[in-house]
């Protein structure tokens, strides 16, 4: 059962199928334009979506807004500290801001950043510094159905390549990103981090965590590696940051906090220059873009995190969610993390072909069925058409994730869920596909406009499409779109344009 009891509840809303149709017509079946309180339950993502304990909104209430050396800088910086033991913590606004700020001072263009999977905004940071992001997921990482643990892990042998091969003296750092978010949210284990940790030493390229989920992957070691059934979660998260030389960490994960993050790093010359660019971009090394009460919200966050409690608990609702998917008869990345479950929405929609996207028809079906909210990872974020809408390239797999936000959601709220997709698995030959009528040159799955495609072989044959694998990148990830971010970031605005930004 959940550790804690309710203190505060908000009401969810409650829609019509009809209201919730109208909505989907209006923001053009795109889920990231619905207003909040169209959504009954909202599973887009786990990310500054938690309940805070009465501790923390205590700890708020006691946070020091002193522009300089606040009391509750201190109280955090003594808490991260203790965590990670890196000597140097720079506060920042969130996660991708620490990214900004480390790339921005430790990478030059031209330079590789290697890592079991960057995370998407990581790997945009990487490619804004004129840097090449390469993903490096192990090859148990492809068997996406396969119960086998730390599916989340680095492709050892690929790194020490790297590491020794003709691009070695470009290589500038290595991220391992603990939970996996990019592969499913599979964890990272111990045995894994320790020899790519020492890869890096043996090759003198600091190794940083992309620590997001650390108190979640430090939970699934002690309950899958072997040797570390006896640790408590607080000892592996420690071990494990002991391991690098910094950390990158959105705090609005499990930090437990609706915003926040920081920067650890251990190098005293690397950190005076962090500092430089967080005075001029995010604010004074005492706040970082923070204020006084989301530093002790934080520091108090971070331990509630890591109680195994709250951990069992929230392995226990991802395990009841995915159980319900399964008697729904859907498949799942297996086994299923914590933070998400990933369905597997190409292998449930078998007449949507790719560049009908059905992980997206998927999303669309559960809104408009019960009101929940979820998101496409499939080939709407990661594949691309020409002007035709012809497919150029599609993902290696048409996923759907449900994020689970932290100590917010009932069991009863999931059985909704279950019981949403059980109704669309019943009439899944009716769920219409998608084409996309208006879409940005970069990151379009926030912003595009689609609109549904009838089902059926019939389309396919008076439209002649057909499936496209062939142009789909082994690992899925698409070596051009940092490129286009970075074109599109720096292009100078259309005049007049309207459209998404
Ligand atoms: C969320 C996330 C980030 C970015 O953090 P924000 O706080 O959203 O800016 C980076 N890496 C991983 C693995 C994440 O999950």
């Amino acid at each position: 059962m959940e550790p804690y009891r309710i203190k505060a509840v908000e009401p969810i809303p409650a829609t019509t199928r009809e209201q919730r149709a109208r909505a989907l017509d209006r923001v053009g079946y795109n889920l990231f334009g619905l207003r909040a309180e169209e959504v009954t339950i909202d599973l887009l993502t786990d990310s500054g979506t938690g309940a805070l304990s009465a501790a923390q909104w205590a700890a708020g209430a006691a946070g020091d807004e002193s522009y300089a050396g606040s009391r509750s800088f201190h109280r955090f910086r003594e808490a991260v500290e203790e965590l990670t033991s890196y000597p140097h913590i720079l506060p920042v606004h969130q996660g991708r801001a620490a990214e900004r700020v480390l790339f921005s001072t430790l990478l030059a263009p031209g330079r590789i950043t290697l890592s079991n999977t960057h995370f998407d905004t990581t790997r945009a940071n990487v490619e804004l510094s004129g840097c090449q992001a390469r993903d490096l997921p192990c090859p148990r990482a492809r068997n996406l159905h396969g119960p086998e643990p730390f599916k989340g892990d680095i492709d050892l042998v690929g790194l020490a390549a790297e590491l020794r091969g003709p691009d070695a003296s470009r290589i500038a750092l290595v991220i391992m990103t603990l939970t996996n978010n990019g592969e499913g949210g599979q964890p990272v284990s111990m045995d894994n981090l320790a020899r790519a940790a020492a890869l890096c030493r043996e090759h003198g390229v600091p190794l940083f965590l992309d620590a997001a989920r650390f108190a979640e992957n430090a939970y699934l070691v002690t309950q899958c590696e072997s040797g570390y059934g006896g640790h408590s979660p607080t000892d592996v998260a420690k071990e494990a940051f002991r391991l690098a030389d910094g950390c990158l960490m959105s705090a609005k994960k499990d930090g437990i906090v609706h915003i926040g993050g920081f920067l650890g790093l251990r190098d005293d010359a690397l950190a005076r220059r962090c500092e430089l660019t967080l005075i001029a971009t995010e604010g004074f090394p005492t706040y970082g873009g923070l204020a006084g009460r989301d530093l002790e919200m934080i520091a108090q966050g971070l331990t509630e995190a890591l109680d195994p409690r709250y951990l069992r608990s929230r392995a226990e609702a991802a395990a009841h969610l995915a159980a319900l998917c399964r008697t729904a008869g859907v498949r799942l990345v297996e086994p299923p993390g914590l933070h998400a479950l990933y369905l597997d929405a190409g292998h449930l929609l078998p007449h949507i072909a790719p560049h009908r996207f059905p992980g997206h028809a998927l999303a669309c079906a559960l809104y408009l069925e019960g009101g929940i909210r979820s998101v496409e990872l499939g080939s709407l974020y990661l594949g691309k058409e020409d002007s035709n809408g012809e497919p150029v390239t599609t993902a290696p797999y048409e996923l759907l994730r449900l994020a689970l936000p932290r100590r917010t959601y009932t069991r009863s709220h999931l059985d909704h869920v279950g019981q949403t997709l059980e109704a669309v698995v019943k009439n899944k030959h009716r769920v219409p596909g998608y084409r996309i009528v208006e879409a940005a040159p970069f990151l379009r799955h926030f912003r595009a406009r689609l609109e549904p495609v009838p089902a059926g072989p019939a389309t396919t044959a008076t439209t002649g499409e057909t499936p496209d694998h062939e142009g789909r990148a082994e690992n899925g990830c698409d070596q051009d779109r940092g490129s286009r971010v970075r074109r599109a970031l720096t292009a100078p605005p259309a005049t007049g344009s309207g459209g998404p930004a």
